[in-house]
């Protein structure tokens, strides 16, 4: 094992940057362990290292305590979030806003919420994986500044990112896992929800869930 895979191992962050570097990514990242904050938001805002740099209006950063307990992860910017730099500020976010009341908790209060890609793939396709590979470090980056105490996947390609695996949301529900090194849970991610209201009831089960696994840490 070389050093920096020893370190990065050491720091809980292996897992996905074996994978991601596995999926042909040339460059190694940039957020390298120690960029600060405000550094690590100019890497982001001044980002080419694939090609979503072309197309976007703005980077999509994250909002939120920078030193949350709860750490929210969805797909990636959507064309509102492109307009206005920030996640989650459709009518997605505001179904997140409206969940996150239910159980005590407000974007702006011990909670960070981010994405997994910081552009917007356009049209809204699916992020493909070298875009994954070439953003990872800015969120893996984001989880070591913020150290959060649990980790919210929202979204299949949230948690099957993050998890690495092809499993569907409706098995990866309901367990505790861990993600750079922090437990995480999965739920439903918003927009889905919006088309399928019936599992909002599930989605409140996983958010009950996620408060009682935060209560026992
Ligand atoms: N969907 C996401 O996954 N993230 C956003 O910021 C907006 C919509």
């Amino acid at each position: 094992m070389s050093r920096r895979d020893a370190m990065l191992a050491e720091m809980g962050l292996a897992p996905i940057w074996r994978l991601r570097h596995a999926v042909k990514s040339e460059r190694p990242p940039v957020a390298a362990p120690g960029v600060d904050w405000i550094e690590l938001k100019q890497l982001v805002s001044g980002c080419t290292r694939c090609g979503l740099h072309k197309t976007r209006t703005q980077t999509v950063f994250g909002v939120g305590d920078p030193k949350a307990d709860w750490m929210l992860i969805g797909e990636a910017p959507g064309a509102e979030e492109d307009r206005l730099g920030d996640p989650f500020v459709g009518q997605a976010g505001r179904l997140l806003d409206n969940m996150l009341a239910a159980i005590g908790l407000h974007r702006t209060k011990n909670v960070y919420i981010a994405n997994v890609l910081k552009c917007r793939p356009p049209g809204n396709r699916n992020p493909e994986p070298e875009e994954v590979a070439q953003c990872s470090p800015h969120l893996l980056r984001q989880i070591e500044l913020v150290q959060p105490k649990l980790i919210v996947a929202m979204g299949r390609f949230a948690a099957q990112t993050l998890l690495d695996t092809d499993a569907s949301i409706a098995s990866l529900r309901g367990r505790l896992y861990r993600y750079a090194g922090r437990p995480l849970v999965v739920t439903y991610h918003p927009a889905y929800l919006l088309r399928n209201l019936p599992d909002k009831a599930k989605a409140w089960a996983d958010l009950v869930f996620a408060r009682k696994t935060m209560a026992s840490l």
